[in-house]
């Protein structure tokens, strides 16, 4: 780091005053590197990108405009690097002094030099294969942290590692969850006055949520924050969760292990110096049905559930909690709050806000204020159902009563579905125009119910909520259903709260947004382009052919003067692993080729030739089992292949389309994957600990009587294959 870089840093700290004392810019234990300062400043160092969300206020906004509105048309790829896991790609990369670092799936970590794409170095912290039946969405991994001299990010089996920047050695590893549970991390870790700052995901699996902040010096842990009261908890609980305690039925949270509540942190932070407040984005409810996560005199159960669903202020130094904004009191349709939180001061009804915003799950943009956490605004970004608006005095959501599910197993049809009207993929803000460039999509649920739904604390989807459900085998009916599912890029104004342009693409799961000081937004798509779009008017100016779905956020950065544009491409994800691979964007099936695109202006590598498809006949054998024991298949395939399978074994292209699996033909060899675990390593765990082997054979049974249905209708067509 030059001191050129590192006065800037402290000159835009000391102009927006934000020097809340000497130890955070002169801090004894920093070394060498990055500095409290220059993430502090890191909007005024426009070469690099330090941060996750580029600065503390996540709005992806590079002031840099050597790319711009009048020669994007000259972009061109710089270079690109081959990724070896086949799986989803999620990660920010960071870019510091002409070197690039990002994590892939199964959290790995790769360093390049950032102007020729030369590998550095590699970092593999051997995450166990069958690790994978614990995540709810892909072996995903969302990216990095810096402080000092190091590197820091989580694993999908809940560790947090430093690394040393310049060689990729671990410098410490901390186990930060209890890895008997179903804990994961994806998320990317923020490093706040030399405390490392992570959360985790589960809440589909049973666990209780909680962040925790690690020394960046040595990993010691230095205070944890849970999100949700703890089944008997005493007196000695902190005061917000005494609080919390009333909106539960205690009586049954944490009374089953396997109802740990939920509420998991696992993606969004960001943090206002000035406040000195991070704020966390909180998730569902575990399990997803509030009837029986938290019982009551109503069927539909009781209780808003704090702090699920919400938007937590706390203090970064002590991990004290502050205030809270609760999107979806009593949550019952997995509407996480997790989603992109940002932070932005803009004008309001005549007065300067400091606001934060986000578009959850819940479908509707929320504009808070960031000091206090009272409501200011929100409308839906995209279609919904569930409430008929939010009441402004109370901030609270005026609730669609039929949309509310209890334990009898009567379904409800309820937009946004459990994917959201929002996901992970980060959004941009352009302080020019005033707009937040959403990554939204339309896609609605059937909720049925699991009636006598009972926790499994082993393994599987704990939700309460059966996903057994399947499309009629019938193709046009499919490609109809298929037409529902929408995907748009919306410029929001959250002034006005309305888009004020809108793109619309062809499904959804698009790639996360960065917004330019040259006047452009960038995204990649589920249609396997990388676009750039005119940030005033939605205007397409440019589009690359990606060879395979884009859903991570593009990053930018400076070399020597010359601006690069470097995104990781490869399809995955939750909704790339649920829904028929064959008809995602209605021309081609979306593929996985994992690799880092990095673009110049003239720049003229070419990628290799797209590989040709695997061709995969569907050709089971004969569908000979009883329909009893197809039905007890299709349920026990809902709550435990469906998440990573797809509903209705329609096959993804990530993961094995089982229709068309080798081990459909033999009852031992599939008893010896799913009971033995044969393919442990490869992601596919054992279940012997949920499943009999009779269960395991009617599993066989039901998807040989689906492949069977499909092939009828379609005959043998060729899938993409990774
Ligand atoms: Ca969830």
């Amino acid at each position: 780091m030059d001191f050129k870089r590192w006065a800037a840093g402290a000159a835009v700290l000391l102009s927006a005053g934000m020097l809340a004392n000497c130890s955070q810019i002169f801090g004894s234990s920093e070394g060498e590197g990055i500095t409290t300062a220059m993430l502090i400043g890191a909007d005024g160092d426009s070469a690099n990108w330090i941060s996750h969300g580029r600065t503390y206020s996540e709005q992806r906004f590079s002031p840099l405009d050597g790319v711009n509105r009048d020669n994007v048309g000259q972009l061109g790829l710089a270079w690109y690097a081959d990724m070896d896991t086949g799986r989803g790609q999620e990660a920010t990369p960071l870019v510091i002094d002409g070197k690039l670092y990002l994590t892939t799936a199964w959290s790995k970590v790769k360093a390049f030099d950032a102007t020729t794409g030369k590998p550095m170095w590699e970092y593999d912290p051997k995450v166990p294969g069958e690790t994978a039946v614990k995540a709810c969405c892909d072996v995903v991994n969302r990216g990095l942290a810096t402080y000092g001299d190091k590197l820091f990010f989580g694993t999908l089996d809940g560790r947090l590692i430093a690394l040393d920047r310049e060689t990729g050695k671990v410098a410490w590893e901390k186990v930060t969850v209890d890895q008997s549970k179903s804990y994961t991390i994806t998320g990317a870790p923020r490093v706040i006055d030399g405390k490392v700052i992570i959360g985790n995901g589960g809440a589909e699996f049973g666990v209780r949520g909680f962040v925790a902040a690690y020394s960046a010096d040595d990993g010691e842990q230095l205070w944890k924050f849970y999100t949700v009261p703890e089944g008997g908890q005493g007196d000695d609980a902190p005061a917000y969760l005494q609080k919390a305690a009333e909106t539960w039925n205690m009586d049954v949270l944490g009374a089953n292990d396997a109802i740990g509540g939920g509420g998991t942190v696992w993606d969004s932070m960001a943090y206002d110096p000035d406040l000195d407040l991070l704020y966390i984005g909180v998730g569902n409810g575990s399990p997803w049905n509030r009837a029986y996560r938290s019982p009551g005199k109503d069927g539909t159960g009781e209780g808003d559930n704090l702090y699920l669903s919400s938007i937590v202020a706390i203090r970064p130094k002590t991990g004290e909690y502050v205030w809270h904004y609760q999107t979806t009191p009593g949550e019952t349709w997995d509407y996480t709050a997790t989603q992109h939180i940002m932070l932005a001061d803009m004008k309001i009804d005549g007065k300067m806000r400091k606001v934060l915003m986000q578009a959850p799950k819940n479908g509707f943009f929320y504009v808070i204020d960031r000091e206090t956490g009272q409501f200011i605004s929100a409308k839906p970004y995209v279609g919904l159902n569930w409430a008929t608006g939010v009441d402004p005095k109370t901030g609270r959501p005026i609730e669609n009563p039929e949309t509310r599910i209890d334990k009898t197993g009567k379904p409800a049809l309820v937009l946004p579905g459990p994917l959201g009207g929002h996901n992970w993929h980060p959004m941009a803000y352009s302080p020019t125009e005033n707009l937040v460039y959403i990554p939204a999509f339309e896609a609605g649920m059937m909720y049925a119910p699991e009636p006598n739904w009972k926790p499994d604390r082993a393994r599987g989807f704990n939700v309460g909520v059966s996903l057994a459900g399947e499309l009629p085998a019938d193709g046009g009916f499919r490609k109809q259903a298929a037409g529902t599912l929408k995907g748009r890029l919306v410029a929001w104004d959250p002034v006005a709260q309305k888009a004020r342009w809108t793109v619309e693409h062809p499904g959804p799961w698009n790639g996360g947004l960065l917004a330019t000081g040259g006047g452009l937004v960038f995204q990649g798509t589920t249609g396997s382009e990388f676009n750039a779009y005119d940030a005033a008017n939605g205007k397409k100016l440019w589009s690359f052919a990606a060879q395979t779905g884009v859903v991570a956020p593009p990053v930018t950065y400076t070399v020597n003067g010359e601006q690069y544009v470097a995104v990781l491409a490869g399809w995955g994800g939750a909704y790339a692993l649920s829904v028929d691979g064959d008809l995602i964007n209605r021309k081609a099936p979306v593929r996985n080729i994992s690799r880092l695109l990095v673009f110049k202006l003239g720049g003229t590598a070419k990628l290799p030739a797209e590989p040709a498809l695997a061709d995969l006949p569907l050709d089971p054998p004969p569908s000979t089992a009883s329909p009893e024991v197809i039905a007890v298949g299709q349920v026990k395939y809902g709550r435990y292949c469906a998440v990573c399978h797809a509903p209705g074994a329609v096959g993804s292209t990530v993961l094995p389309d089982l229709r068309r699996a080798g081990a459909l033909e033999s009852a031992a060899t599939w008893q010896t994957v799913v009971h033995d675990g044969a393919l442990k390593d490869r992601g596919m765990a054992s279940f012997a600990g949920s499943l009999s082997k009779a269960e395991i054979e009617a599993i066989r049974a039901y998807v040989i009587k689906r492949a069977n249905e499909d092939k009828a209708i379609e005959g043998a067509k060729k899938v993409a294959r990774r």
